[in-house]
């Protein structure tokens, strides 16, 4: 069986890919287990030395990485490139900071009590399209410096982007078998959980792979870390700074071609300030160049796959049918979707039900700010939100009242190697980065001497 990545701006196959033999993922297994005995017994030092030259290596290597990124799944090549410089400064963060954030833990006892942290095994990890660099450094690294090992299984249409990264870790000097990247399908997924030198499973990607892969987890009792889809609310209150929030809801929606988890969704506005909200995020909108993504100038590429263009588009329809208004674009050609903005879009209709993974952003209008707080918590997913007022103390307590994994007042949503991230609901569950993220597949040893 063969893979194929097709460049979604020009429609041509890139590469092709063949998948392992279930006979090939079992010498893959083998080696990874033989890595993790070797890898668990390195110093932090020798680990941290490695890991600041993989961030090397990516740096030096940015221009010709961002290209395969772009050309594997269209994002504009200059997101690409931040795209590698963010997964360097990850490996650079846990370099510096993995072995404080695992030293020993002693409690208040008669006796000598501890908690110590060891390393589990290999983590295998399902990861997206999306970022197909920072996802996997995002998991990866911490892991890593923990002293577990790692197999991944990345998207078909970014399986150069894993061949990459694989490379650049042999390339820093890391052993082989120590990051391993599996071009596997579906059906061999359960095989690779249920191995004995798997311990963690960790998956980004969409609730329906994550229900899938979290079962499966769940029947071989492996702890897990689900990252999954989000719609996340973007909240306008009378007091927001509307011009500022009008230009960050444009980045924050249009990035990435709105393919991103935190991309915010679904923006709901006080009644009082919505129509110069709309009419500003309009404006900003109407600017953004979408194009070839290879080209000085444009801000947004195509989508990665024909299929997902198609969905949004069915999604656009439904909700202009369902009573919404189209306010800019709405357009497609192929994979290529014009930035769109849709107003008046009700709970019920299918933008606001639905993840839309796209370049569309939906404007709701609330009556007050409790009734914008209600709206926001409608909703199966619990992944981020923003907030903007002027009022910091009352965005304190606005903010507590969200259900979600992470709120933001008045800036971007993004994540952040310092600062844990993750969500609640039907977003998932378990927290990446900071010093939380690399305690998730750490066995935490109470040790007890008396
Ligand atoms: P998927 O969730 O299907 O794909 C993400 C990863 O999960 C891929 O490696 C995929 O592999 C794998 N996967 C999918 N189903 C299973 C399964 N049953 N068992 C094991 N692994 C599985 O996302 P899509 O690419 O299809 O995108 C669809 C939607 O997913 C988007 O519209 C968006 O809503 C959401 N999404 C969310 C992301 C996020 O960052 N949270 C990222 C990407 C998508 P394969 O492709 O081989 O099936």
């Amino acid at each position: 069986m063969i893979f194929k990545s097709i460049n979604p701006f020009s429609q041509e196959i890139i590469a092709e890919h063949e998948v392992l033999t279930n006979g090939e993922l079992n010498q893959k297994l083998q080696l990874s287990e033989r890595a993790f005995k070797k890898w668990r017994n390195t110093t932090f030092q020798e680990r941290a030395d490695k890991m600041k030259k993989l961030a090397y290596v990516l740096r030096a290597n940015k221009e010709k990485l961002g290209l395969l990124i772009t050309n594997e799944m269209g994002k504009i090549v200059s997101e690409s490139i931040s795209e590698v410089e963010k997964s360097a400064a990850n490996c650079d963060f846990y370099a510096e900071h993995a072995e404080q954030m695992l030293k020993d833990e002693y409690y208040d006892t008669s006796f000598k009590s501890l908690s110590v942290y060891d390393p589990l095994g290999a983590v295998f990890a399902i990861m997206p399209w999306n970022y197909p660099f920072w996802q996997v450094l995002r998991y990866a690294a911490p892991a890593i410096m923990a002293g577990n090992v790692t197999l991944l299984k990345h998207a078909p249409n970014v399986i150069g982007c894993a061949k990459a990264i694989e490379n650049a870790f042999l390339e820093s000097g890391f052993p082989e078998g120590v990051f391993l990247q599996i071009t596997i399908d579906i059906p061999q997924v359960e095989s690779v959980i249920a191995s004995n030198i798997v311990h963690g499973v960790t998956l980004t990607g969409s609730e329906k792979a994550g229900s899938s892969v979290a079962s499966l987890a769940g029947k071989h009792i492996k702890k897990s870390v689900m990252e999954l889809g989000g719609s996340d609310a973007f909240i306008v209150l009378n007091d927001a700074n509307l011009e500022r929030a009008a230009s960050i809801a444009t980045q924050s929606r249009m990035l990435n071609a709105g393919q991103a988890c935190i991309c915010a969704k679904r923006f709901i506005v006080t009644e009082k300030v919505a129509d110069e909200f709309s009419a500003l995020f309009a404006q900003k909108t109407q600017l953004l160049q979408q194009g070839n993504p290879l080209q000085q100038g444009i801000d947004m590429g195509p989508l990665a796959r024909l299929d997902l263009a198609k969905q949004l588009s069915s999604q656009l329809h439904k909700a202009l049918e369902q009573g919404a208004k189209l306010i800019v674009g709405g357009e497609r050609e192929n994979c290529n979707f014009q930035p769109t903005l849709i107003d008046f879009v009700t709970v019920d209709s299918i933008a606001f039900q639905e993840e839309t993974f796209g370049p569309l952003a939906t404007i709701i209008r609330a009556k007050d700010e409790n009734d914008a707080i209600a709206i926001a918590n409608n909703h199966h997913y619990g992944l981020a939100s923003a907030l903007w007022t002027e009022d910091r103390e009352k965005a304190y307590t606005l903010a507590r009242r969200i259900e979600a994994g992470n709120v933001f007042v008045n800036s971007l949503v993004r994540s952040d190697s310092r600062v844990p991230f993750g969500g609640i609901k039907k977003s998932g569950y378990g927290r990446e980065l900071g010093a939380v993220g690399i305690k998730e597949f750490m066995n935490m040893k109470s040790l007890v001497i008396e």
